[in-house]
């Protein structure tokens, strides 16, 4: 077998940086860093028909999913601080732009839609920065299917979203996604095509270079090696975005860490209230973003 090279920037330096078992999966995966770009890789790729309803439940190697909640009404769920942090992000972004005249519609497309929660959060708002929004999903499996179905959405294929015209997006957002992909250069690629000139990516994805993932290693909660097998950290995001023909953009998130507590105390609701009241605080926000280094983490552009 050859030593493998980065997915993201090419480079042959690739060290073997520990080797864990599955928790779901129990065999032995090898978590993988490049010495240039300091991107990690899980191997072998166990493949996506691990996403099952199983999964979708929270009863797969990520216990935080709940699909079905979600579905059902997102406003109950904590995703909804995450949702409305987009949307304040879009919206700053769009005041510093001047270049599309008011009245006309903005393209949102939510790449990699899930349970569809987001979009029905952005249906709901029906405007942002003073424009009509105009929705679409990406997605497969059973969840895309009922959003495409009962709920009316525009819910795209693979083979839908590869026919879609280059430029078509104002926005695009891809949140907890790309972590989940053995190739995300073609999935960047794509979402790179998508956007209209001037039109904004917003990504999100664990931090594995935050003070937390370096000092808890491949023992970091998020290193689940069936489900999380591309890790980045601000560096080899920004590599990615570079390879693509984005350019990287500095966000500062606020619900998008109070929703990352909350989820991992859904199970804990005496602590998950005493963190509901301490995350008004913007201290502790604060703090919590720069263990986990989630605003370091750049969104993108594309120029
Ligand atoms: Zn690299």
């Amino acid at each position: 077998m050859s030593a493998p090279v980065c997915r993201i920037c090419g480079a042959g330096q690739v060290a073997e940086r520990g080797r864990k078992r599955g928790a779901f999966i129990r065999e032995e995966f090898t978590f993988h860093r490049c010495g240039a770009c300091g991107f990690q890789f899980v191997e072998p790729f166990s493949g996506f028909a691990i996403y099952d309803d199983r999964y979708y439940r929270g009863e797969g190697p990520d216990p935080y999913v709940d699909y079905e909640a979600e579905y059902r009404d997102y406003r109950q769920t904590h995703r909804r601080h995450e949702f409305a942090d987009m949307v304040r992000l879009a919206e700053n972004f769009l005041r510093h732009r001047e270049s599309a005249p008011a009245g006309t519609t903005l393209r949102w497309l939510d790449f990699g839609c899930g349970a569809g929660g987001f979009l029905k959060f952005l249906r709901e708002r029906a405007t942002v920065g003073g424009r009509t929004l105009e929705l679409s999903g990406h997605d497969v499996g059973s969840y895309a299917d009922l959003l495409k179905q009962k709920d009316d959405f525009r819910i795209l294929d693979l083979d839908e979203i590869g026919r879609e015209p280059a430029g078509t997006y104002d926005v695009i957002s891809m949140i907890e996604v790309v972590e989940h992909l053995p190739d995300p250069v073609a999935a960047l690629t794509q979402v790179a095509r998508l956007l209209k000139p001037g039109g904004l990516l917003l990504l999100t994805t664990g931090n594995l270079d935050s003070p937390v993932a370096r000092r808890r290693g491949i023992h970091y909660r998020y290193c689940s090696p069936e489900i999380h097998v591309s890790l980045f950290g601000p560096r080899s995001l920004a590599q990615l975005y570079a390879r693509v023909g984005l350019v990287p953009h500095g966000v500062r998130y606020a619900g998008a860490v109070q929703f990352k507590v909350l989820k991992t105390l859904r199970h804990r609701p005496f602590a998950g209230a005493l963190a509901s009241l301490a995350l008004h605080l913007p201290p502790v926000v604060w703090l919590i973003d720069r263990m986990y280094g989630v605003s370091a983490m750049p969104c993108a552009v594309k120029v």
